[in-house]
């Protein structure tokens, strides 16, 4: 054991359940958190049952009050946090025609990956001060890099979905302002694109597995967390914001 925690948002399946696991088996106590305490316990019990250790966390990532009653949880239970890895996210409709996605749809996709991460990482801020140096991990994705969507040679500038590629390139934006506010703190913020991976999110057509997104994330959470921050990664390379 580490004697580390790690905080994983929609952890109850896919790439962040797979994320908690191998964090489990580097050695961190694991808060798996969900929205769904009945989708979540399952999760929580699979895990347990691979001798790992689990704590179950109930967060809708949307909501004020949720991650707010979250936080204060982890505040009596530990007092500290030393990984949170904000991975919850949606991709909302992706349409034929791309211009026409209803706002009311793009609010949503935002409310969760945007609004949703900065909502969770300052509710927690305390807690991975308390840990400092402490890491924080965005989920984000390879279609939110303006590198790749611009360069009609990467196969990312053919998939034009305006919440969805948006929201991300947003979160991109966050990730490098709270790695400049929360260097000084001794907290590090990076970037981890898991790649196109068979989840419930796209149909299963995803051409990797979430083993292998969820041992990018995992790696990345477990660099030094005194590193300078502020990075982007696919895998151990480094992507284009
Ligand atoms: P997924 O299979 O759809 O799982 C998403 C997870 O997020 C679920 O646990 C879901 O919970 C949770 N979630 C959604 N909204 C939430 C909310 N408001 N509060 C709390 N949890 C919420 O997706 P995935 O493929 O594992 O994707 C995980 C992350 O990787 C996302 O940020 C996604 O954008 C990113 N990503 C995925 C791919 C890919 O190809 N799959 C590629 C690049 C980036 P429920 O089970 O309750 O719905």
């Amino acid at each position: 054991m580490t004697g580390k925690t790690v905080l994983i948002t929609g952890a109850n399946k896919s790439i962040g359940f797979e994320t908690a696991r191998q964090m489990g088996r580097a050695g961190y106590r694991i808060w798996l958190s969900c929205r769904d305490t009945g989708r979540g316990q399952a999760a929580a019990d699979t895990l347990t049952d691979e001798g790992l250790d689990v704590r179950l966390l109930e967060i809708n990532v949307a909501d004020d009050a949720s991650v707010a009653a979250a936080a204060a949880r982890v505040q009596v239970q530990d007092g500290r946090l030393d990984v949170l890895i904000n991975n919850a996210g949606i991709p909302g409709q992706s349409l034929a025609d791309t211009s026409l996605q209803p706002l009311e749809d793009i609010r949503q996709v935002y409310e969760t990956n945007v609004f949703g991460v900065i909502r969770v990482t300052q509710a927690f801020l305390p807690l991975l001060k308390a840990a400092a140096p402490a890491t924080i991990i965005m989920v984000s994705s390879g279609l939110g890099s303006l590198g790749w969507t611009t360069d009609p040679d990467n196969f990312h500038s053919k998939v034009n979905i305006l919440g969805y590629n948006s929201s991300k390139s947003a979160l991109n934006a966050v990730t490098v302002s709270f790695a400049k506010a929360l260097a000084p703190h001794g907290i590090r913020v990076d970037c981890a694109d898991p790649g196109y991976t068979a989840t419930d999110f796209n149909g299963h057509s995803g051409y990797r597995t979430v083993e292998q997104a969820g041992a990018g994330i995992a790696w990345l959470a477990q660099q030094d967390p005194a590193a300078q921050g502020g990075r982007f990664f696919f895998e151990q390379a480094q992507v284009p914001w």
